[in-house]
C-alpha cells in the first residue's frame, strides 16, 4: 500500500482550514438529517441497543431494506440471506472486493474513479482496468468501446458508480444496457455502488413526467440477466445527510451476500448497533421526503452552477450526487491541481482537482487535468458566499 499516501482531499481540507476558505472539496452535507432520525438513535442507546447486533445486521434494518428495494424499484430481497448491513458503503465495496476478486483478477472500474476502489482493489491484489468516461457537453459520458475493449478473459468484477462521484454522471438507459451487455458476455459480477440513488435531478427546464418532479434511479440490478450477478451496495450517509454514522448495506443473490458476509465478520464483525433501527424508520419515511432531498440539491446544483458560470468557469452538466465538474480554462487557468493549491489564496474556495481521481498516464487524467470538482451539498449562505468569492477570479468582469 505504500503508493497511498494521504490524500489530495486531506491536503486540501487541512488547506481549508489553515485558510478560512470555504470548503466545496469534501462532500459532507453542514446540515443533520431528518429529526426522526436523529431521535431514533438517541432512543435506542437509551433503550439499550448498545451491544453487538446480529453479525449480519439487525432484522429490523434488514426487512428496512429490502421494503426499500421493493417499493421504489420492484426488488424483491429475503432479508434472511439477500441482504447484509455494513460499516458504511465502504465497507461493503471493500469487503466485496476481498471476497470475490483473487490476486491478479483484473477489476473494470469507471475513471475518473472515488479513491476507495483503487485502495479496495489493491488490497485484494487485483488489478484496476479503468474505463473512461469522457468530458462531453453532454456531461461525462461512458465511452462504451473503451468498455469492450477493456473486457477479457482475466476480467472478474465490474465496479460500477450510478449517480456517479466525482462527476455526477447519471449513467443513460444505453449505457446501463452496455455495461450489462458486457458483464453477461464476460459472465462478470457487477458490484454497484448507489449511494446517491436519491440524489438523481432533472436537468434545468427538463419536465420529467407527470406527478414527478424528480427522475427516479435505475439498478442495474434491475436488466434482464442482471439480478443473478450484481451486488448492490448503498448507504445511509447520503440519503440522509448522516455521513458519521457509517451505516452501509449490499444487496444481492444469497451465495455472493454470504461471501461477503465471511469477510465482513473478519474486518468489523458487526456495527453501529443503535444507529440501526434508526436507520430502519428513515427508509421507511414518505415519498415526500426523497422527493424534497433531490429537488432541494438539484437546487442548490443549480445555485453553484450558475454562480461558477457568471465568475467566467465552463460547468458540465451534473445529473446525480453532491457534485459538478468545473473547468477553468476560460479564466485562463489549464492546471486543475494547481489551480486547486492555490485557489485559497486567489478566492478564499477549497475544490478538488479531478485529476486526483484519475490513474497517472491514463487518457481520462489527461481529460481530467484542468478540470475542478465542487460539491454543492452546503447551505445556501455557503454556497453564495464562496460564489461570491470566485467572482474575483475574473477582475476584468462587473460582478
Ligand atoms: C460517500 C461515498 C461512499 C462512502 O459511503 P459510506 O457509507 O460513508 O461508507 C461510497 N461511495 C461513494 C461513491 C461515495 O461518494
Amino acid at each position: 500500500m505504500r503508493r497511498f499516501g494521504p490524500t489530495i482531499f486531506a491536503e486540501m481540507s487541512a488547506l481549508a482550514q489553515r485558510t478560512g476558505a470555504v470548503n466545496l472539496g469534501q462532500g459532507f452535507p453542514d446540515t443533520d438529517g431528518p429529526a426522526s432520525l436523529l431521535e431514533g438513535a438517541v432512543e435506542a442507546i437509551r433503550s439499550g441497543v448498545n451491544q453487538y447486533p446480529p453479525g449480519i445486521g439487525m432484522p429490523v434494518l434488514l426487512e428496512a431494506v429490502a421494503r426499500h428495494q421493493r417499493r421504489f424499484y420492484g426488488i424483491t430481497l429475503d432479508p434472511a440471506t439477500e441482504i447484509l448491513v455494513t460499516a458504511g458503503a465502504t465497507e461493503a465495496l471493500s469487503a466485496a472486493l476481498l471476497a470475490l476478486v483473487e490476486t491478479g483478477d483484473e477489476v473494470l472500474v469507471l475513471e475518473p474513479a472515488y479513491d476507495a476502489y483503487v485502495a479496495g482493489i489493491a488490497l485484494a491484489g487485483g488489478v484496476q482496468r479503468p474505463v473512461p468516461l469522457r468530458p462531453t457537453p453532454q456531461g461525462w459520458r461512458l465511452d462504451v468501446a473503451a468498455l469492450r475493449a477493456a473486457a477479457n478473459g482475466r476480467s472478474r468484477v465490474l465496479l460500477l458508480n450510478t449517480p456517479h462521484n466525482p462527476t455526477g454522471t447519471v449513467l443513460t438507459a444505453a449505457e446501463l444496457t452496455a455495461v450489462a451487455e458486457v458483464a453477461v458476455e464476460h459472465d462478470l459480477v457487477v458490484i454497484t455502488d448507489e449511494v446517491y440513488e436519491h440524489l438523481v435531478y432533472p436537468r434545468p427546464g427538463d419536465v420529467d413526467g407527470p406527478g414527478r418532479d424528480v427522475p427516479l434511479h435505475v439498478p442495474i440490478a434491475t436488466l434482464p440477466g442482471m439480478a443473478e450477478r450484481t451486488l448492490t451496495v448503498s448507504s445511509a450517509g447520503k440519503t440522509f445527510s448522516v455521513t458519521g454514522w457509517k451505516i452501509g448495506w449490499v444487496s444481492g443473490p444469497a451465495e455472493l451476500v454470504a461471501a461477503v458476509r465471511t469477510v465482513k465478520q473478519f474486518l468489523t464483525y458487526v456495527n453501529g448497533a443503535p444507529f440501526q433501527p434508526a436507520v430502519a424508520g428513515a427508509l421507511d419515511l414518505p415519498d415526500a421526503f426523497f422527493t424534497e432531498l433531490a429537488a432541494d440539491h438539484a437546487r442548490r446544483r443549480d445555485l453553484l452552477a450558475d454562480g461558477l458560470r457568471a465568475g467566467g468557469f465552463g460547468v458540465l452538466p451534473a445529473d446525480g450526487t453532491y457534485f459538478l465538474t468545473a473547468d477553468p480554462r476560460p479564466l485562463g487557468f489549464e492546471d486543475g491541481t494547481d489551480l486547486c493549491r492555490r485557489l485559497p489564496g486567489l478566492a478564499g474556495v477549497v475544490a478538488v482537482p479531478m485529476a486526483a481521481f484519475c490513474k497517472p498516464g491514463s487518457p481520462t487524467h489527461a481529460r481530467a487535468a484542468p478540470l475542478l470538482r465542487f460539491t454543492f451539498c452546503k447551505s445556501d449562505a455557503v454556497l453564495h458566499e464562496a460564489v461570491d468569492r470566485l467572482q474575483r477570479l475574473a477582475p476584468s468582469r462587473t460582478a
